[in-house]
């Protein structure tokens, strides 16, 4: 191990380790550090991604535990199904893919050093206890509350959603699709969910900051799977709890830093999964790092690529969070009614893409015109308490 690399990425999680296989690939030296003492531990996911983002890393089968063809939402007082006649969304086993990716990097010819916990940054180099390695570009992969980040002096994320998620063996749901709970009264400004992987089910829920205890959120959830017969004992057999960062930055490169994955809050807004977009921030990156390394470009260069391929589907993702935010129990089960009739929910089947949402809305628009005015009124009920905020303010007692 030297003391000087190309690239150092703090961070050996998805982000880091696929960044490391692709500028290692492109031979340029590179350093992992993770302060854990293995990659893929400890697991902070539901393990729920599509298809093509399986593909993307094409891990030996065993990873893959369980297809996914469509869910089973449950509103406050309205539900519905939809079900493809496809397989749109895997369930994996991400510590096995985490590995797997490390592996792949090492291969590649990236180094690895575990159990090390870079302390701080500096413009060409990162402490790690009492060494110091330098890097022509240092890599933040170092996730949701990412020291690199804060290093960069970039603000975080608008949201941080607290989340806690049980692995529950007794699950008597469908085994082939995800089951959602949309209600703000058990998951206020997010979801409730329960993803069925062979031998039980993962049950978790994610809250608005601000609103009710993650850990009471999660109780609620597992009642309301109960009482809907989905779950039968309460047998737990691992807990995790973690953030899920949501808000596109204001920048992601900084000098020769660059942030991806979670530490750049490149997460979907709607489903709040953060491995499709990181490896795709990741493969953005390598480019950008080739043309800094090669003296034919910025590092700037990965701020406008980023935002070029996934600008408009986290815009579009940030908006419909933010309405889903400000909607009430009675706003869901109206726009769940519309979601229920049988040609809208043929449209959902149809088009449904977890990566996506936005490539839906024009079909769902299209079938269900009504839904425009249903969100409308979200925004309109707002602007309505933001004025009616401003008048009490302006009233003299
Ligand atoms: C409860 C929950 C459920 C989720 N479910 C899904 C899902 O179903 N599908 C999906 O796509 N996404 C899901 N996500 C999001 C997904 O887990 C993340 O988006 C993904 O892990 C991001 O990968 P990353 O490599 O950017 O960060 P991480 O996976 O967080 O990796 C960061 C790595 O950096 C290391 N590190 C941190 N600081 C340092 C340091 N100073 N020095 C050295 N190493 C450091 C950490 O140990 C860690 O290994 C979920 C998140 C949560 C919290």
């Amino acid at each position: 191990m030297t003391d000087s690399y190309d690239v150092v990425i703090v961070g050996g999680g998805p982000a880091g380790c696929r960044l490391a296989e692709g500028t290692a690939r492109k031979g340029f030296s590179t350093l992992i550090i993770e302060e854990h003492p293995s990659i893929g531990s400890p697991v902070q996911c539901a393990g729920l991604v599509s298809p093509r983002t399986v593909r993307m890393v094409n891990p030996p089968g065993r990873v893959v535990l369980a297809e996914m063809v469509g869910a089973d939402v449950f509103g406050p007082d309205i539900s519905f199904t939809f079900q493809a006649d496809d397989a749109r969304g895997m369930v994996i086993d991400r510590r096995a893919f985490d590995r797997h990716m490390g592996e792949r990097a090492l291969k590649a010819g990236a180094e690895l050093e575990l159990h090390s916990s870079v302390m701080s940054i500096d413009k060409g180099s990162v402490t790690v206890g009492d060494r110091t390695v330098s890097a022509s570009i240092i890599v933040g992969a170092d996730g949701a509350s990412s020291m690199v980040r804060r290093s960069m002096d970039v603000p975080g994320p608008k949201y941080l959603f607290p989340s806690v998620q049980y692995d529950m063996p007794d699950w008597k749901g469908p085994l082939d699709r995800v089951s959602i709970i949309v209600d703000q009264d058990i998951a206020p400004g997010f979801f409730g969910w329960a993803i069925p992987h062979g031998e039980g089910a993962r049950i978790g829920s994610a809250v608005v900051p601000g609103s009710i205890a993650a850990g009471d959120s999660i109780a609620l959830t597992v009642k309301k799977f109960r009482d809907v017969s989905y779950l039968g004992s309460e047998a737990t057999t691992s807990i995790v709890s973690g953030t899920i960062p949501i808000g596109p930055l204001s920048r992601i490169s900084s000098g020769n830093t660059l942030i991806v994955g979670d530490a750049a809050a490149q997460v979907k807004p709607v489903s709040g999964g953060g491995l499709y977009p990181a490896l795709t921030a990741a493969d953005i990156a390598v480019g950008s790092i080739e043309g800094v390394l090669s003296g034919d470009t910025v590092l700037r260069e990965y701020d406008r690529a980023w935002k070029k391929r996934f600008h408009g589907e986290l815009s579009f993702g940030m908006k419909a969070r933010e309405a889903f935010i400000s909607m009430d129990n009675a706003n869901i089960d109206r726009l769940f009614r519309i979601f229920a009739r049988d040609e809208v929910s043929a449209v959902i089947s149809k088009h449904g893409d977890i990566d996506h949402p936005s490539r839906l809305s024009g079909p769902l628009v299209k079938t269900a015109p009504d839904i425009v005015g249903e969100v409308a009124k979200t925004y309109l009920g707002d602007a309505l308490k933001s004025i009616r905020k401003k008048l009490s303010l302006g009233k003299k007692d």
